[in-house]
């Protein structure tokens, strides 16, 4: 502990990816004085999605990228040095997550200057004497209020065979490249935006074979007046037209799609020499958090606790569309508009 008695904090981010960057731009819109706020992170370079993500196609429009960059008066978007090559894009196609990741990492750069910075990672999470304590290696931090943006890592089923390659290097064409050899049987769990992606990718490698080990059908987003049927959970843009392409009206001869409850799933899966599981996530854990080891949160509020409180992938926000289907809200400018809403009353619930 360098620094056992810092002063107390106001509000402490945990996280700097989209969720901790939006959320400390709020704060301070919200009137926190910014000296009054921590915000905490190995390595402040945007999060997953600027470190794992950057070469995957978004799913959502440059429109709402540029949205959730103005979203936010303490971000100063105005008074960036250059255009962004995002702002010159088509406003209603899509792009490569590394447009959007340059400017982010400028509002980045820009709202450390302006609050309490430390570099780490949270290891505790204790409620102490009617405030949070906040352990990393080597700082103790004090904060009347916590709000966790720590995001999710992709799930891993069990199987012990064959070798998985990691979500990060699979949906990386150049990375992916150098994992796979020309022999290689690969198996590729999943039909979400993610699995679509990696199938592609593989598709353009020399291989023996793929599989495409799924569950259900593949389900897309559909653009109505206001709103959009399976915005979360729909294959949208590249993914969509590609999985139309090339999944359902004609399937390359190297791709086999196989239901996980078919009776020749196990043998298939015994022939891979490699798999890739594109199915889903789930949201990191802080180490130790004695008294809310699970981390259960309120998904309409994102309350966890008095003083406590989740955003982002890892605490998407649960909301009925106009057909009554519950969706969890995740993306940049899903993260800001639930943070419009919620942070003022974050406040009133915040422990002073
Ligand atoms: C493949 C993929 C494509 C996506 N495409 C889009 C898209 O096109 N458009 C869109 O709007 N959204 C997209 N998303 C969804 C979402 O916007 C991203 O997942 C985004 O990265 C989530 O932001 P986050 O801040 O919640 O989490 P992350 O980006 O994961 O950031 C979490 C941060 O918390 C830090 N952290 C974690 N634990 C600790 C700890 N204990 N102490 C300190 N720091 C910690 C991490 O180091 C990281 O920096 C995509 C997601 C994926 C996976």
């Amino acid at each position: 502990m360098t620094n056992p008695t810092s002063p107390l904090l106001e509000w402490t981010v945990i996280g700097a990816g989209p969720a901790g960057i939006a959320a400390v731009g709020k704060l301070i819109d919200n009137g926190v004085p910014p000296e009054k706020i921590g915000w905490m992170d190995p390595r402040f370079a945007v999060g997953d999605l600027g470190e794992k993500w950057s070469q995957v196609p978004s799913n959502t429009t440059v429109q709402l990228f540029l949205d959730f960059l103005h979203g936010s008066k303490a971000f100063q978007f105005k008074k960036r040095p250059q255009k962004f090559k995002i702002e010159e894009l088509p406003t209603n196609e899509t792009c490569l997550l590394q447009d959007i990741v340059a400017p982010l990492q400028w509002v980045s750069d820009n709202l450390k200057s302006k609050v309490c910075i430390f570099n780490g990672i949270a290891i505790a999470l204790n409620f102490i004497g009617g405030k949070w304590e906040i352990k990393s290696k080597v700082q103790l931090i004090e904060s009347r209020n916590v709000i966790l943006a720590i995001g999710s890592e992709p799930k891993n089923l069990t199987y012990h065979e064959p070798k998985a390659i990691p979500l990060e290097v699979a949906l990386d064409a150049k990375k992916l490249a150098q994992a796979i050899s020309p022999d290689d049987i690969v198996g590729v769990f999943g039909s979400s935006h993610s699995a679509i992606l990696v199938l592609a990718n593989l598709l353009n490698l020399p291989l023996n074979k793929i599989y495409n080990f799924y569950r259900s059908p593949h389900r897309y987003a559909v653009y109505l007046d206001n709103w959009i049927l399976y915005d979360d959970t729909g294959l949208k843009g590249f993914t969509a037209r590609w999985a139309k392409q090339n999944l359902e009206k004609k399937v390359p001869e190297k791709i086999e799609r196989i239901l996980t409850t078919d009776h020749v799933f196990e043998e298939s899966l015994s022939l891979c020499t490699k798999a890739i599981y594109a199915v889903g996530f789930e949201k990191r854990k802080i180490p130790v958090m004695e008294q809310y080891a699970d981390v259960r949160y309120d998904d309409r509020t994102g309350i966890i606790a008095p003083g406590l409180f989740g955003l982002g992938i890892a605490f998407p926000q649960a909301k009925f569309n106009p057909l009554g289907q519950l969706e969890y809200r995740v993306g940049l400018w899903k993260f800001m508009d639930y943070l419009n809403t919620i942070l003022p009353i974050w406040i009133k619930y915040s422990n002073t």
